[in-house]
């Protein structure tokens, strides 16, 4: 935990229920502990202590990534110590302060690795918090595969579950799987009753799958558009069942590429800040040169804009979660108080962290972001320490 103390002055502060005009904040030890309301300041500022002046602009809470593969060289599923470093120390830039560590289909033992090195993962100052696992596969439909690698797709096993989840110490938060390999729901209403987030992903359900699905306990869908039934007039699929059934908040990769900019704007008009969660989805390739690089064990060609397979199958994204939140800032009627609700307090809340993560309040932890009108970061501060300091991005 951190020792350095900070004051962050002059901000507006974007709480959960209202924003302190030209307000200030205190972190120490880690977390926030008083927050000025206008034309308040501390008494004294003992020497410890490091001033920012927000010069006017935005105090938002963290944002936490919940589905993310890899960055800046590494991947979750290198399972190694020093690969989930890279991730932590470079996603600050991107205004992302926690994240879940999501592994990809691959063989049990290689799932196994990566979630034994998750769990021995000792989370660093100055850097971004794991604050669980998100496991994408391999409990999943063929037909809906994606950049998900074929041949080692499985059938929904409890057993298997319970022994990935033993081996992680717990970490695994949220399980993308595919709700039509469940008929029963034994699988789904297991995880659910052990307070997973179930979240439908990589699948050929239909709408009334995915109602029964809810009923046993799904609560999410995973990219949603992406590697899953579309609407269709007669059957609105999985993308129909997150417009649809409240029970579900739906994860969005908001590159644009994904997802059309039309349909991002659909989506948010349809189903609202409140159940929408901002994700990159992004591998490893995020934040280096434009390339030859693997997702899975696949080759993945990299450009300027996006991550494919040989067969042109998006193979995740290198979007920067800040970059989704500014094109969705972008759209008609979506304001930062919104964003922040699908980028920090939404996810939070998804995977039961949001009594210390996710918002701005006293007694939460001090991941904080200092942002201007466009969101463009001027500070990330992870659990009170300074992670990040730029101009533009
Ligand atoms: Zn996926």
């Amino acid at each position: 935990m951190s020792d350095a103390s900070l004051y962050i002055k002059n901000a507006n502060i974007h709480m959960e229920e209202k924003t302190i005009e030209n307000g200030g904040v205190m972190l120490e030890h880690g977390k926030i502990t008083k927050i000025f309301v206008e034309g308040e300041k501390p008494a004294s500022y003992p020497s410890r202590f490091k001033i920012i002046d927000g010069q006017g602009m935005h105090l938002l809470p963290g944002f936490l990534d919940g589905h993310i593969h890899g960055a800046n060289g590494a991947d979750v599923m290198d399972a190694t110590e020093e690969a989930l470093d890279t991730m932590a120390s470079v996603l600050p830039a991107e205004g992302t302060t926690s994240f879940l560590a999501t592994t990809i289909t691959q063989s049990p033992e290689n799932i196994a690795k990566a979630l034994e090195n998750v769990a021995n993962y000792k989370n660093k100052d100055g850097q971004a918090e794991i604050v669980g696992v998100h496991l994408e596969g391999p409990f999943i439909e063929p037909s809906k595969k994606g950049a998900q690698p074929l041949k080692y797709i499985m059938e929904p096993n409890i057993a298997t579950f319970d022994a990935w989840q033993k081996l992680s110490r717990n970490m695994i938060k949220t399980i993308t799987m595919a709700p039509e390999h469940d008929p029963d729901g034994k699988f789904i209403s297991h995880l659910a009753g052990k307070g997973i987030n179930v979240s439908a992903g990589h699948t050929s359900a239909n709408f009334a799958d995915m109602k029964k699905a809810v009923s046993q306990g799904v609560r999410q869908v995973t990219h949603l558009c992406n590697a899953m039934s579309g609407i269709h007039h007669r059957d609105i699929g999985v993308v129909g069942a997150a417009f649809q059934l409240e029970e579900l908040r739906a994860e969005l990769i908001a590159d644009g590429i994904h997802i059309s900019p039309e349909m991002l704007q659909i989506i948010y008009n349809n189903v609202g800040s409140e159940r929408l969660i901002l994700i990159t989805d992004a591998m490893r390739a995020k934040c280096m040169s434009p390339g030859d690089y693997e997702l899975g064990g696949q080759p993945v060609k990299v450009t300027e804009d996006r991550a494919v397979l040989d067969d042109g199958t998006l193979a995740g994204s290198i979007l920067k979660l800040i970059q989704g939140a500014q094109q969705m800032l972008r759209l008609d009627k979506v304001s930062i108080a919104d964003v922040i609700e699908m980028a920090a307090v939404n996810p939070a809340k998804q995977i039961g962290v949001f009594d210390r993560k996710g918002s701005i309040a006293v007694g939460k932890d001090a991941d904080v972001l200092l942002v201007d009108d466009k969101l463009n970061i001027h500070y990330t501060i992870c659990r009170g320490t300074i992670a990040y300091e730029g101009g533009k991005n």
